[in-house]
């Protein structure tokens, strides 16, 4: 991204969809006035979870696509799903492809897709699958790599979490890592958008990416934000998107060694994710203490029970025994979690 003030980054802005001619064409040349962008993005066909959502305008898009990018002078790149997509987006000279998160979890599609771009030169970007599994994202990239002559994109989007997070979709940071470990060659982007899920998130993971060194960003960017027709809540102006560019701070590395450096990365959001799970889990442990509270409550029954808590300590000590943890610990840790338990249902029991 030359707007990064990065020699390799690349930078990709563009809306979520194409919606309209104009929109698209607004979109870019607002964009291209405020930065220096490497690819002008847009859906054109939009594998959405639910149906009766946006799911894109279909083919004659790719045309507003590519004569936005001829307005501002600069390749276009867009998500295909399917062989149909492929020689539709091929037909129309589009420049550069990506496959998206609900494409790359399926090896079929990817399977498919791959032999459809046998031996055509072009980038092609590959999303993270949807699942934190990344055998599926690095099956997709060796299909594509083993046929396509063109360079190849990893873009880190975020992955489905089941339960509540701050998120749209958990970063696992790990597994881009690791996939920048195994491929230390091929470019790896953060898609912060889809991370995010939300405005307010976008620049703290995007600085993220950066300090992992990552090699650019795909931003979605959209002239008028609120009236998007699909993920209207994480899009950003071409204003927007100049200040979070402008405001990211690249480090020098602090180690030169660069093996030493990404080792630690990767055990440190390693940490990061299992201690954002204990918390998530926490969370989920104390909902059901308090409906536990709501039922007891009802039923008139006693706070403490001490069967039950014998029997839990018990069994959690097993468990503990077979990883080999330290018991004291455990105990000291169950003991805390007990009296927290007890202090939550003991007001649940008190309330009017
Ligand atoms: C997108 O980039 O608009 C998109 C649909 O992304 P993902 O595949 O990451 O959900
Ligand atoms: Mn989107």
């Amino acid at each position: 991204m030359k707007a990064m003030k990065n020699r390799n980054s690349i930078l990709i802005a563009g809306p979520c969809s194409a919606e309209t001619k104009e929109q698209v064409i607004k979109t870019a040349k607002k964009i291209n006035q405020e930065i220096n962008i490497d690819f002008l993005r847009a859906g054109i066909w939009k594998p959405r979870t639910r149906p009766n959502s946006f799911e894109g305008i279909g083919e004659k898009g790719l045309k507003w696509l590519k004569e936005a990018g001829r307005v501002i002078n600069k390749p276009v790149i867009t998500e295909v799903a399917s062989t149909s997509h492929v020689e539709a987006a091929l037909k129309t000279e589009i420049d550069a492809l990506w496959l998206g998160a609900r494409t790359t979890v399926n090896p079929f599609l990817t399977e498919e897709i791959s032999e459809s771009l046998r031996g055509v030169d072009m980038p092609i970007a590959i999303k993270n699958p949807i699942n934190p599994d990344i055998n599926l994202w690095i099956g997709a990239f060796e299909r594509i790599h083993q046929k396509t002559k063109g360079d190849i994109i990893l873009i880190h989007r975020g992955f489905s979490y089941f339960g509540k997070s701050e998120y749209r979709n958990n970063p696992n940071w790990e597994i881009p890592i690791e996939m920048m470990r195994r491929y230390p060659g091929i470019s790896m982007i953060c898609d912060p958008s889809h991370i995010s899920g939300n405005v307010k998130l976008i620049p703290i993971i995007a600085q993220k990416a950066i300090d992992l060194n990552m090699n650019g960003l795909m931003i979605e960017t959209h002239i008028d934000p609120k009236n998007a027709k699909s993920d209207a809540k994480q899009q950003i102006t071409p204003i927007e998107l100049k200040k979070i560019i402008s405001a990211l701070v690249f480090k020098e590395e602090f180690s030169i060694n660069e093996n030493f450096t990404n080792a630690l990365q990767l055990l440190r959001s390693k940490i990061d994710t299992v201690d954002n799970e204990i918390i998530n889990l926490f969370a989920q442990r104390f909902k059901i203490i308090e409906e536990i509270g709501d039922y007891k409550k009802d039923n008139k029954i006693t706070v403490y029970q001490p069967e039950r808590w014998n029997e839990i300590i018990k069994s959690r000590i097993e468990t503990s025994k077979f990883h080999e943890l330290n018991i004291a610990f455990i105990q000291e840790y169950m003991d805390l979690i007990h009296k927290e338990s007890i202090r939550v249902q003991t007001q649940i029991l008190n309330k009017k």
